[in-house]
């Protein structure tokens, strides 16, 4: 067994274990697959498991003063829920006594970022970092969880302002509910885009069928499409809309226009095209979604 590190020794090894896995989603649309995270190549040679190999939910790797990395997973034993003011809730791992719980709790009380792994999929996990524990709750056997530095320092149970509550909120859907329909989305359209298959992750996006904040604009693969930056502008901007058949149409005007190659092999020519759509059925965008979007395309133009 490895000799404990120094706090600040193990500080800045999870920074750049950290950056190094959030560069590799980047490359893949938002997340890393368990097999590699089994053995994580490091910028400096060095591997390092970052899951446990026993499927718990917390691992601590030996040689660490504290737990490394936590899953959680939504249909898993290691859910966990959003309570108010953006903190997240992460329940005990069952087991003996204490555990490996101690080694979340020895996080909390040195103020060492955790990774969390959201499991997005049956070998995809979706990194955030920096995550913070910020309370124990013993009698409901759980942690306290938030990803901001500025909810951190706000006391657990203080009544927030509307103001703050807004923040809370907008930060959890940043760093938490946006990344994770992003993965789902790219996951479920194998990285590619959904009219053209362009694919480049980097260049694209999971845009939403019914906007985020509507009736219906849940952040679910359904309402998600996989699209590059160029067809994602379009489709929002009414140049492109996509029919509930999964049949692509441009702006007739748009049809009409001469122009460089982009018009004509960009737009032009994905008129009529049929949609790419995820393997799996229950993937698929949903009829009723894309009809309400498509009558607004119909309408302007
Ligand atoms: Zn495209």
């Amino acid at each position: 067994m490895a000799p404990d590190r120094s706090v600040a020794e193990e500080y800045l090894r999870r920074e750049v274990i950290a950056a190094a896995l959030l560069r590799r989603a980047d490359e893949t649309g938002g997340y890393v697959s368990r097999d590699e995270l089994k053995a994580f190549m490091l910028p400096d040679g060095s591997v390092e498991r970052l899951v446990d190999p026993g499927g718990g939910g917390i691992w601590n790797p030996s040689g660490y003063i504290a737990t490394l990395a936590i899953v959680t997973s939504p249909d898993g034993p290691y859910p966990d829920r959003e309570i108010e003011g953006g903190l997240l809730q992460y329940s005990y791992q069952k087991g003996p006594e204490g555990g490996k719980n101690l080694k979340l709790r020895r996080a909390m009380e040195l103020g060492l970022p955790v990774i969390r792994f959201n499991k997005v999929g049956p070998n995809a996990y979706l990194p955030i970092y920096p995550v913070f524990v910020i309370e124990d709750n013993p009698i409901s056997r759980e942690f306290t969880l938030t990803v901001d530095d500025v909810l951190r320092s706000i006391p657990v149970g203080h009544e927030l302002t509307p103001m703050e509550r807004a923040y809370a909120a907008r930060v959890v859907q940043q760093r938490v509910h946006q990344p994770a329909f992003r993965a789902r989305v790219m996951l479920a359209y194998g990285g590619l885009c959904a009219v053209c298959t362009l694919k480049h992750p980097k260049l694209l996006d999971a845009a939403h069928i019914i906007e985020d904040g509507q009736p219906g604009g849940d952040p679910v693969v359904t309402n998600g499409l996989s699209l590059c930056k160029i067809h994602h502008a379009a489709y929002d901007r009414q140049f492109m809309g996509i029919s509930p058949d999964y049949v692509v149409h441009i702006n007739t005007d748009l049809l009409l226009e001469t122009d460089g190659p982009m018009l004509r092999h960009g737009l032009q020519e994905m008129h009529g095209r049929a949609l790419t759509t995820p393997t799996r059925r229950q993937d698929r965008p949903d009829p009723a979604r894309l009809e309400q979007r498509f009558a607004r395309f119909q309408a302007a133009n």
